[in-house]
């Protein structure tokens, strides 16, 4: 019988406050709003106040049932995927953004006690000006006393992404190619075996979209793009909305070359059709795993 990493992890303790890989829109673009907690409702669980509504299940969460539900969700996924392996070392990519601090926050609660399995972060300054200060990313993974690598476009490719934006177009893409394979290659380093993702479920719908549109077969049968056995997202099946109330993160921040995603009319679809992301995800899933 496979020993199941999972079998053995913390439980419940600890407080949670709170890229693009292939065809994925970058991470960055998509946080829009924080959730706002919600009013009289309780609990369907508990009859506490609640401080969140699922609109695709109808559930109100309190804060304990929200953090069960969502953690339920995440190792269910890794378990599923067989992403994590006894004595994996696990980098999680922490831009400082909801979906890569909820991430690290996740795996933190999850495995910080096992000796078995490490963890730490990789921090990649594009050299971004207004956009994020590295002290503040890396402050949360001082918060957790993890561990974080950072480096930089500067010293790895001899530019900024503010300089090559000087005289190219194709910046955000450029960055999303350079940063993923400079990942790699510090994961390669420092021998890390997973490099783990904040992406959530509407990154995952609208790539699947993506290759729809486009005649893409690969975004439709693979539509996680490049997670795989190395690159893993946690978070997979888990709405953005739900993503940023546990990371905590409540300021967000535009990158200036983010390009508008195409596939953002799906939230507004979703406003009426709030299980849409869903539907899409497991149509891929599905016919994955058919062919
Ligand atoms: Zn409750």
């Amino acid at each position: 019988m496979r020993d199941d990493p999972l079998s053995r992890d913390q439980g419940d303790k600890g407080s949670v406050g709170g890229g693009k890989i292939g065809r994925m829109a970058c991470p960055e673009t998509n946080w829009r709003d924080s959730s706002p907690p919600h009013g009289e409702a309780r609990c369907s669980k508990c009859s506490k106040p609640a401080i969140i509504k699922q609109e695709y299940s109808g559930q109100y969460f309190c804060h304990s049932h929200f953090m069960i539900d969502f953690e339920t969700k995440a190792k269910r996924e890794i378990r599923n995927r067989c992403w994590l392996s006894l004595h994996d070392s696990i980098a999680v990519a922490l831009s400082g953004g909801p979906g890569s601090t909820a991430c690290l926050l996740l795996l933190h609660k999850l495995f910080s006690q096992r000796r078995d399995i490490t963890l730490c972060a990789i921090h990649i300054d594009e050299g971004i000006s207004s956009f994020r200060d590295i002290k503040d990313v890396i402050s949360i993974a001082d918060q957790l006393g993890v561990s974080c690598i950072t480096r930089s476009f500067e010293d790895a490719y001899g530019m900024t992404v503010d300089q090559y934006a000087t005289n190219h177009e194709d910046v955000c893409a450029w960055c999303t190619e350079k940063r993923q394979s400079f990942l790699d290659e510090v994961a390669r380093e420092h021998n890390i075996t997973k490099i783990a993702y904040g992406y959530h479920l509407e990154d995952i719908s609208k790539a699947v979209l993506t290759g729809i549109v486009e005649g893409d077969p690969s975004s439709l049968l693979y539509g996680d793009a490049r997670i795989d056995a190395k690159h893993i997202a946690p978070l997979y099946m888990i709405p953005k909305k739900e993503v940023m109330l546990y990371s905590g993160v409540t300021t967000l921040v535009q990158c200036p070359y983010a390009e508008v995603p195409e596939m953002d009319f799906l939230d507004q679809y979703a406003t009426r059709h709030p299980s849409v992301h869903h539907a899409i995800v497991s149509l891929a899933q599905r016919i994955s795993r058919r062919v």
